[in-house]
């Protein structure tokens, strides 16, 4: 049978790859499925790029990166206010494809789409976030100034949680920097992805500015180590995202990792009770659990161990069905070797004596029968020799620790060796300020249950979650896509009077 036919005989999409300017039909004897976890239906099949192709997109990136970095600032910036406006325009249409390939719901899917979207509109201030510092008059006649130049060809390696926003955390910023990018989409989730990279074309980003080639380990081995890689992006997981950081760093590249997680939510008996339960259980249970600053540990602090059963009573009223209908709370999760992994990680959880407060394992969808569904899961007498506390499940299962005081739950907290977000519910403003001093993570949340930073901060996860010092977009993106050169600079009057030679290092 003819792999490139659906049942129904028509043709099933190939995705392409996009190699100097060019939509690639890509020569690989691998094709993957892209699959709609609601259905299992084949949505499209995409390609693991030849070494040669993988190759043609560099070469194609660096001989574009000798204009692109050229092309005034102004004109970087515009095509990237052109880029926000299709985006705009063209985000319900995206949203559909992604829900399809991903699982998420239609109103996420439009979040993940808007967050992205607004790194774009970050990106439009180019003009003043590349700016360099100057000093005057640093010795006798002498000033010192920096430039921020944008570094060569950069890539990323996107996970499939966040097939919009990720992507657009990397390269709109590379690009409107003056680098050149490759990207490497998540394989099994990509068609949205492509869908804004058509955008990035039409808004007018030149051939080979941005190249995209697809594939798994051997594509993103091959970026890691190619000698005109300058610099690799990657969010994933954290096996992934070390070997990443380690091989791409070996080969010279500076390189920023964001990686798995285990977001802690400490709830002090003094918070708003409704909103604090509201806000666990959408943080839990939202987007399937497959967010890397989903709340996937409750801490429960003192007396707020008697709202466990209100926890539950709320997760359990969570609606599980496809993203695409109306009213979905709880998507499917984005593969079956996803289920099959977050139901042993369940499996082990009852096994190793944690109590099932709700079992979302066999959960019924009517009408969508294959789908990778798990509903919402809650465990409680969970101690943190238990797997389900020390991996990260990426899926709706939610755990509850129970300690006696603050100070207990951010010693808990610390210790975990993840520290991408966290949160603290409390009314009390000292119990806020001692919890944002002491905790040892990264990006806090004072009763904000996913504390992703807006684009004009950084992403700012930290220990376990992130290898490397520079985190996606803001500020520190803009000099991790940048490399700092400093002019020391001294001009003479016709007229200077001779300074003759000399020898020692200068005492100003
Ligand atoms: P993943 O690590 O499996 O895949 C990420 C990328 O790496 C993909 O493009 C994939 O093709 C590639 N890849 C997979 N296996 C590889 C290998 N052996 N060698 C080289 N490359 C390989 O991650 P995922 O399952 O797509 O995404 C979920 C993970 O991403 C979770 O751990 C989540 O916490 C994390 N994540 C982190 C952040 C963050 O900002 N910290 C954001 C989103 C997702």
């Amino acid at each position: 049978m003819n792999a490139s036919l659906k049942p129904d005989g028509t043709t099933l999409q190939q995705v392409k790859l996009l190699i100097d300017g060019e939509w690639i039909q890509s020569q690989s004897q691998e094709w993957h499925d892209i699959v709609n976890p609601a259905t299992q239906e084949v949505l499209a099949k995409v390609p693991f790029a030849t070494a040669a192709e993988v190759d043609a997109a560099i070469a194609a990136a660096q001989r574009a990166f000798q204009t692109w970095k050229l092309t005034p600032i102004g004109a970087r910036m515009r095509i990237m206010l052109k880029l926000q406006a299709l985006i705009r325009e063209h985000s319900k249409r995206i949203a559909v494809v992604l829900s399809a390939e991903q699982g998420k719901t239609i109103a996420d899917a439009e979040g993940d789409i808007f967050r992205g979207l607004e790194v774009v509109e970050h990106a439009c201030s180019i003009g003043t976030l590349q700016m360099g510092e100057f000093a005057e008059n640093v010795a006798g006649g002498v000033d010192t100034y920096t430039l921020r130049q944008p570094i060569g060809v950069c890539a990323g390696i996107t996970p499939f949680n966040f097939p919009a926003m990720i992507p657009l955390w990397m390269f709109p910023m590379a690009i409107a920097c003056g680098n050149t990018f490759v990207l490497k989409p998540s394989e099994q989730d990509p068609l949205s992805t492509m869908l804004l990279v058509e955008l990035a074309v039409e808004a007018g980003v030149p051939a080979g500015v941005l190249n995209v080639v697809h594939g798994g380990k051997d594509v993103v081995d091959a970026l890691c180590t190619h000698k005109d890689i300058k610099a690799v992006s990657f969010v994933g997981s954290t096996a992934v995202g070390t070997h990443v950081y380690d091989l791409a760093g070996k080969h010279g590249k500076r390189v920023q990792s964001m990686m798995g997680a285990k977001n802690h939510a400490v709830v002090l008996p003094d918070a708003n009770r409704e909103q604090t339960l509201n806000a666990l259980v959408g943080a839990g249970f939202g987007a399937a659990g497959q967010r890397c600053m989903a709340t996937s540990v409750v801490v429960l602090v003192g007396a707020a161990k008697q709202w466990l059963p209100d926890l539950k009573a709320l997760a359990q009223k969570l609606k599980v069905n496809a993203g695409s209908e109306p009213g979905t709370d709880v998507g499917p999760v984005v593969s079956k070797r996803a289920k099959a992994r977050i139901l042993e990680l369940i499996e082990s959880g009852v096994k190793e004596g944690a109590k099932l407060e709700l079992d979302g394992r066999d959960i019924k969808v009517p009408g969508y029968e294959q789908g990778n569904f798990i509903g919402p899961t809650l465990f409680s007498g969970v101690t943190t020799d238990m797997q389900i506390y020390t991996q990260e499940i990426f899926g709706p299962v939610l755990v509850v620790l129970e300690v006696d005081t603050l100070d207990q739950a951010i010693a808990l907290v610390n210790a975990n060796p993840f520290g991408n977000g966290t949160g603290l519910f409390t009314q009390s403003g000292a119990a806020a300020r001692k919890f944002q001093s002491e905790i040892d993570v990264g990006q806090v949340g004072i009763n904000i249950p996913i504390p992703v930073p807006v684009p004009f901060f950084s992403f700012t996860g930290s220990r376990g979650s992130k290898l490397g010092d520079l985190g996606p977009y803001g500020k520190q993106v803009v000099q991790f896509y940048t490399q700092t050169k400093t002019v020391t600079s001294r001009w003479f009057d016709d007229d200077s009077v001779n300074d003759g030679v000399n020898t020692t290092i200068s005492l100003r």
